[in-house]
């Protein structure tokens, strides 16, 4: 369903936020310029020509909640880098121990002290026994595949519709009439992954049991709540039914608490007892130095553990040179120890319930048929009734209103994550900082409407 709104309305107040991001952004209008000269389409990696405004805003520093931009323009981040700097920018203890692994060797293939401190701690948050380590959720989750696969003989993955589990094949899949095609804008397929994927729709047992029924399923990889497509909640019982079939039909369960690590110390697994045989975590947990982990039961990692990780595992396509460096490891354990605990959450929290009422309230004085969605620290808001499943929230997905939503904000001085209207929170913000990003949001459906 699409809102009720004005297309030539919005398209005049977008030409207005266009001509205001020009004004307020010389010196990066400038860097890009130049950018343009030495990286394709000008920026460091592709999807930072996605930020609305006619060319990418330069980041000078960002501490906290807030960072500043080349123009020496002040923002309230709640983008904070997608979830990766989800515990505040720049925390001093991890700039601390980054600066003294750099003095003294950042990399050497061996394991340093840290990593066992880091394996119990993943082990005490999440409740799974064995740990790796990963570069990027990305790695963590071809990984976890890889181990599925090898262990269960079988071919597939299966996935939800409209999912995102980073740059992994397998998962760039999504359902157009029944059939697995590649999901739109992925890039030179290098299989069809009709071969390698199976995709079912979020909260559909009955299409989850056709899939597994099959026998060719190795792994059902998936996020307890969808976070890719707006947040699509599971429905009471559903991640049990999940866990009940994919026992039966000896299928592993990979949790991927990538994002959902917002709803608490644990991520969902932790916070809702869910049971996965593995489950992945990346992005916040190395304070923004790239790390991240996935756990297994000790079911599997006894199947694992001796042969398999033989002679030839550097080169079984579970590696990473650089993974598991002393870097990383001294950078999640010092994000570990200060960030991310029961403690933060209990203010990060109480910040995305304040931002969700504030929004919901724009919302309903305005009569739109948008909602807004919150789990732990994080909420984010969309142009359509709650989905029940990510095809219904990919079906009302509007880039004109997204782009308009969040350049309006950006020129008032609030960072929202790009590609959707997700507001992640930190200990770091402030009642304040949501207060005023409520009062620009109602500014803007006033605007609007
Ligand atoms: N899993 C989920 C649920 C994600 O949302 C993402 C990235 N947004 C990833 C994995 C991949 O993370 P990365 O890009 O850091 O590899």
């Amino acid at each position: 369903m699409r809102p009720v709104i004005d297309r030539d309305r919005l398209a005049a107040l977008r030409a207005r936020e266009d001509d205001l991001f020009v004004r307020l952004h010389p010196r990066s209008a400038e860097l890009a310029a130049q950018a343009r000269r030495s990286l394709l389409a000008g920026v460091p990696m592709p999807w930072m020509t996605r930020w609305p405004g006619s060319f990418p805003v330069f980041v000078d520093r960002a501490q906290g909640a807030r960072f500043t931009d080349v123009d020496g323009i002040e923002y309230v981040d709640l983008c904070l880098g997608d979830t990766g700097a989800m515990t505040g920018h720049a925390l001093p203890e991890v700039a601390e121990v980054v600066a003294d692994r750099a003095r003294h060797g950042i990399t050497t293939m061996l394991p340093s002290p840290d990593a066992v401190w880091v394996g119990e701690e993943l082990t005490r948050r999440f409740g799974l026994p064995r740990w790796q380590l990963a570069m990027t959720a990305t790695d963590a989750n071809r990984f976890a595949l890889r181990f599925a696969r090898h262990l269960t003989g079988r071919p597939k993955v299966c996935v939800m519709d409209w999912c995102y589990h980073g740059t992994v094949d397998e998962t760039l899949a999504v359902l157009d009439g029944g059939r697995v095609v590649p999901r739109p804008g992925a890039l030179g397929p290098q299989v069809d992954v009709a071969q390698t994927t199976a995709v079912v729709p979020f909260n559909d047992v009955d299409a989850l049991e056709e899939a597994l029924a099959t026998g060719e399923i190795a792994a059902v990889l998936m996020e307890p709540a969808l976070t890719n497509i707006g947040i699509v909640l599971p429905e009471p019982g559903y991640l049990d039914a999940v866990r009940e079939l994919t026992r039966r039909y000896d299928a592993l369960l990979i949790i991927d608490e990538t994002h959902t690590l917002c709803a608490g110390p644990g991520g969902c697994t932790r916070a809702w007892a869910l049971e996965p045989d593995m489950v992945v975590v990346g992005k916040p947990i190395g304070g923004g130095i790239p790390a991240a982990a996935y756990g297994m039961s000790l079911a599997l990692a006894e199947r694992l553990d001796g042969p398999m990780l033989g002679h030839d595992i550097d080169v079984a396509g579970v590696g990473g040179t650089l993974t598991g460096s002393a870097l990383a490891l001294a950078a999640v354990r010092a994000t570990l120890s200060v960030a991310l605990r029961d403690e933060d959450f209990a203010v990060a929290v109480p910040l995305a319930e304040r931002f969700t009422a504030g929004v919901a309230d724009a919302i309903a004085a305005a009569s739109l048929p948008w909602h807004v969605q919150r789990l732990g620290c994080r909420a984010e808001y969309w142009f359509c009734p709650p989905p029940r499943t990510g095809a219904e929230a990919a079906a009302a997905v509007d880039e004109e209103l997204d782009g308009f939503m969040h350049l309006w904000a950006f020129n008032r001085g609030i960072l929202l994550a790009p590609f959707h209207n997700m507001a992640l929170f930190s200990p770091h913000h402030s009642e304040a900082d949501v207060d005023r990003h409520a009062e620009v949001f109602a500014e803007a459906v006033t605007a609007l409407t």
